[in-house]
């Protein structure tokens, strides 16, 4: 087929926000009699699941301090629940395991999960939580554990397996996916886009949607937006040339032993874990200390990844943002995975929340994972509209989840607004319509 030289729509990048855009929108442009999958263009640098989406470890859950963020999560649950199959969903639940510094930030996310009715349990006080782990987990021992959020929905999902699901959706509505073909630039018409330049043609167009991940500042630059940002404090005060973005690099692993090990007490497969503790972490191999310092783990049994998978808290890359080598990505890249003091911390981690992973360590499998995402200022989404007629979709690395975010897109791209996106807009640096802050130790919780 030839190459194409103009498209309604042009959708860059290939992942969940790439094509869960692509699939509702072609739903949104039939359902309204304005055209079809056919006015769709996906390009990709590389293809289908090449980038964060085709690494992620998965999990969907609802567990947010930020209300905006819950509501959204909520939202993408849905999605997920809408086609399980399709998009390769085990719907097993999320508990996040907390210690007393982060009790009242998890208690609150409950009474808002309550408020909105997302089914979830609280159980509070060390003997309480120790009683609650052991009934699903009889070997359950992590230390200074005092309240414990169920989330009875979310789990997880296979990763590329979900982004061939929504690729497949999309290609039987007539989008059209193109991959290999590199975007380089943007020919303008005043403010807005005009056409879409690439390594093998360029493409005029009337919108475009930005779902690169952890590439966004790549194509923002192209865009001409700015590199530096002010925001306004909560307290008022204007804080001038702060980055735009920022890059951390997530670490993430597999414990090779058989997914049954983790099966609970009564033979069913677990909720994915989400341990956060001030509890000091020792080495399962030698009883050194590892760290004194508040520290987090999560894990789920994969038989995708044919073991117990999950990862801990990212790192922050300090080159500057320019000079970050994104490419080759994920397990290609040289200089983002992990090594074996990952695999110590996280191994003796598994083992100090059960003893059924105590002197497993040889188990871990020693291949690169682990990868790159790309940070706005405040950590959180910037989903807005910028040059008039281009859609960002910069998830700020929480997005695996967030399948239902493309399908919100697609609606704006008609000319709706969506209220839940309206918390994510770019003017809130500027406004100071900043999003409230945990004492989690992740960047994105
Ligand atoms: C190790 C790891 C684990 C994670 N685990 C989770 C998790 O458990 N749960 C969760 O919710 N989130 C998780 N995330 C975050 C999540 O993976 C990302 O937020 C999300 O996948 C980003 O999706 P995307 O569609 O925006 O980008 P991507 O999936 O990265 O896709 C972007 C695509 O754009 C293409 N592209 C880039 N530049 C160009 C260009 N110039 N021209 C054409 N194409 C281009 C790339 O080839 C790529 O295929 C994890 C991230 C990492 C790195």
């Amino acid at each position: 087929m030839a190459f194409p030289k103009s498209s309604p729509y042009v959708i860059i990048g290939a992942g969940i926000h790439g094509l869960s855009t692509a699939y509702h929108l072609a739903l949104e442009l039939k359902a309204r009699g304005r055209g079809s999958g056919e006015d769709i263009l996906v390009v990709d640098k590389t293809g289908i699941a090449a980038g964060a989406s085709g690494i992620a470890c998965g999990v969907v859950r609802n567990n947010y301090y930020q209300p905006a963020m819950r509501e959204l999560m909520a939202q993408s649950v849905e999605v997920w629940e809408s086609d399980p199959e399709a998009y390769s969903y085990h719907p097993v639940g999320y508990m996040q395991i907390s210690s007393e510094s982060m009790h009242g930030d998890v208690a609150t996310i409950y009474q808002q999960q309550q408020a909105i009715g997302y089914e979830s349990a609280f159980i509070e006080g060390a003997d309480d939580c120790m009683t609650y782990m052991r009934s699903m987990f009889s070997d359950w021992r992590a230390q200074n554990i005092t309240s414990v959020l169920h989330e009875k929905k979310g789990g997880y999902a296979n990763n590329t397996a979900s982004i061939y699901g929504l690729a497949s959706k999309a290609e039987s509505e007539g989008v059209r996916i193109i991959t290999g073909c590199t975007v380089t630039g943007f020919g303008r018409s005043g403010e807005a886009v005009s056409a879409v330049i690439t390594d093998r043609g360029t493409i005029e167009t009337d919108m475009v949607v930005v779902a690169v991940g952890p590439w966004v500042s790549k194509i923002w630059s192209m865009l001409d937006l700015p590199e530096s940002v002010s925001i306004k404090g909560t307290d008022g005060t204007m804080h001038h040339g702060v980055d735009m973005w920022r890059y951390w690099c997530l670490e993430e692993g597999t414990l090779g032993v058989d997914p049954n090990l983790q099966k609970t007490n009564d033979g069913a497969m677990p909720p994915v874990i989400h341990v956060d503790t001030d509890a000091p972490l020792h080495s399962d191999v030698d009883g050194s200390v590892i760290t004194e310092e508040m520290w987090g783990i999560y894990y789920k049994p994969d038989f995708n990844f044919a073991g117990i998978q999950g990862g801990a808290m990212p790192y922050e890359v300090t080159t500057p943002v320019n000079e970050v080598a994104l490419d080759p990505y994920g397990p290609d890249s040289p200089d983002f995975i992990v090594g074996d003091e990952f695999a110590h911390m996280w191994c003796s981690a598994l083992a100090h929340c059960q003893e059924r992973f105590s002197g497993q360590m040889r188990h871990w499998k020693k291949e690169p994972s682990g990868g790159l995402g790309c940070f706005t200022p405040d950590s959180f989404p910037v989903f807005d509209t910028m040059c008039e007629n281009v859609q960002i979709i910069a998830d700020s690395n929480h997005g695996y989840k967030m399948i239902g975010v493309g399908k919100l897109v697609a609606a704006e791209c008609v000319g709706e607004t969506m209220e839940l996106l309206e918390p994510f807009r770019f003017s809130r640096y500027a406004e100071g319509q900043l999003h409230p802050v945990s004492n989690s130790p992740f960047p994105w919780s």
